[in-house]
């Protein structure tokens, strides 16, 4: 039998490693923070950086040659679930949305000279990046309406447009900007193109940070006029942006699962702890069936979510195609992470709604996970697609469902 569902001891000694440093030194620091406070904050994310290197722990994602641990996505779900159970922990290990995707973009897509200008000093966490899609006017989920337009001007281009919620956008060194270049392409997904944009620049105007529903953190609304770059900052060829875009967003997306595998996994783990703890009408909630439901319902979730992001994982490892699984697993990890956590509030009664556990915070970070970087609907719609594709041509679905030997 070929399937083994362990990690080879080398990786475990890594989880462990991440485990125990999330454990002894980036909870203890986010507990002490205070987060309005810019200068503590970054200082704190400098100290914890420092010590993420002198544990062997630095940029798990990316190869060797670039400082990295060399990690494949099946071994980043391991090191992420563990990072994410602090909010800090992935910026610890300069793992962190957005400039993780970034970094595999440029890998994937970047020239030598655009390797060494940008992809080399994020690496280092000498700088960060930003990735500048959505815009307020149309919709994100549909990048063939982009309107901001970069024009031919000699050996430059001059572009013009508007852009919200570009995460980092604040003390980015550079942005990755998708521009519309073509008139009339051959098909509507090869209308965009990408760019590398020095910042600050002339042109690029943050007009505000964008207050959302969980407070401000760094996703800005920009204005760009006249903005002047040449031809030599475009990244990927003319008409590339949407495929570049769907390369960065598969892996990203998955990313985003590893990652709230965690947050889920800390919702449980309160709601578990906290229904040892109340006592109510004669016995624990723990001894409830109506809780030990809310229990059972988020650990088979859990459970689902971890064998779904295992698995896109590995297809993206092996090469294979992973947009389907990718699809599938986004969709339901997103939703799952919603769900464990509003029955962790439940079970908490006030005190999950009061900011002294984490909960709260929690729910109002989740929310977006079921519409950013695909909306529900959006996979959904993709995702019966395929299965109905799969059904025209072979008479069954059982390529949409996984592609498991089952
Ligand atoms: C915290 C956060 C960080 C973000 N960071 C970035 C960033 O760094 N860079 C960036 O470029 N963008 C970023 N975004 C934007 C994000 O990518 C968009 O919100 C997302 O692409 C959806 O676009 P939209 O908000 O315009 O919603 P819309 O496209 O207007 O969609 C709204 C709703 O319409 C419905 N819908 C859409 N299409 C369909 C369909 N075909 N069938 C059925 N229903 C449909 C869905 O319910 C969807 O939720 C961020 C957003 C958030 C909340």
């Amino acid at each position: 039998m070929a399937i083994d569902f362990s990690f080879p001891p080398e990786l475990e000694e890594v989880r462990q490693r991440v485990r125990g440093f999330i454990d002894e030194v980036v909870r203890p620091a986010e507990r002490e923070l205070d987060e309005s406070d810019r200068d503590a904050l970054r200082s704190t994310i400098g100290g914890l950086r420092r010590e993420a290197k002198r544990r062997g722990l630095w940029l798990p994602h990316m190869p060797e040659e670039l400082g990295g641990m060399g990690l494949g996505h099946v071994a980043m779900a391991a090191v992420s679930a563990e990072a994410a159970k602090s909010r800090y922990g992935p910026f610890a290990l300069n793992s962190q949305a957005p400039d993780e995707g970034n970094m595999h973009t440029l890998l994937h897509w970047a020239n030598p000279d655009q390797r060494e200008r940008y992809l080399v000093p994020l690496c280092q966490g000498r700088i960060r990046s930003c990735f500048a899609m959505t815009e307020p006017e149309v919709a994100g989920s549909d990048p063939t309406l982009i309107q901001t337009r970069a024009v031919p001007d000699g050996d430059d281009w001059v572009i013009d447009g508007h852009k919200w919620f570009i995460s980092g956008a604040r003390g980015a060194r550079f942005a990755i900007l998708i521009a519309r270049t073509e008139d009339e392409p051959e098909i509507p997904q090869a209308g965009n193109s990408a760019f590398l944009i020095d910042l600050p620049a002339e042109g690029w105007e943050i007009v505000r940070d964008v207050e959302t529903m969980s407070g401000s953190h760094n996703h800005c609304e920009i204005r760009i006029s006249g903005l002047r770059v040449s031809g030599a900052q475009m990244l990927g060829g003319r008409g590339q942006g949407h495929l570049l875009g769907q390369a960065r967003l598969g892996p990203a997306r998955l990313a985003h699962c590893m990652r709230w595998i965690g947050q889920a996994e800390t919702a449980l783990n309160l709601m578990v702890e906290r229904s040892t703890k109340r006592y109510a009408h004669g016995s624990l909630l723990s001894e409830k069936q109506g809780i030990q439901w809310m229990i059972a319902d988020s650990s088979v979730e859990l459970y689902q979510a971890k064998l779904m992001v295992l698995h896109a994982a590995y297809l993206i490892d092996q090469g294979a195609d992973f947009r389907t699984e990718v699809s599938m697993t986004k969709h339901f990890v997103a939703g799952a992470l919603n769900r464990i956590i509003d029955r962790a509030i439940q079970v908490h009664g006030a005190l999950g709604y009061s900011t002294d556990t984490p909960l709260a915070k929690m729910a109002q970070q989740a929310r977006w996970a079921r519409f950013a970087d695909g909306a529900d609907e959006v996979h959904q719609w993709r995702i019966a697609e395929r299965t109905l594709e799969a059904f025209k041509r072979d008479g069954d679905t059982k390529a949409a469902t996984g592609r498991l030997p089952l």
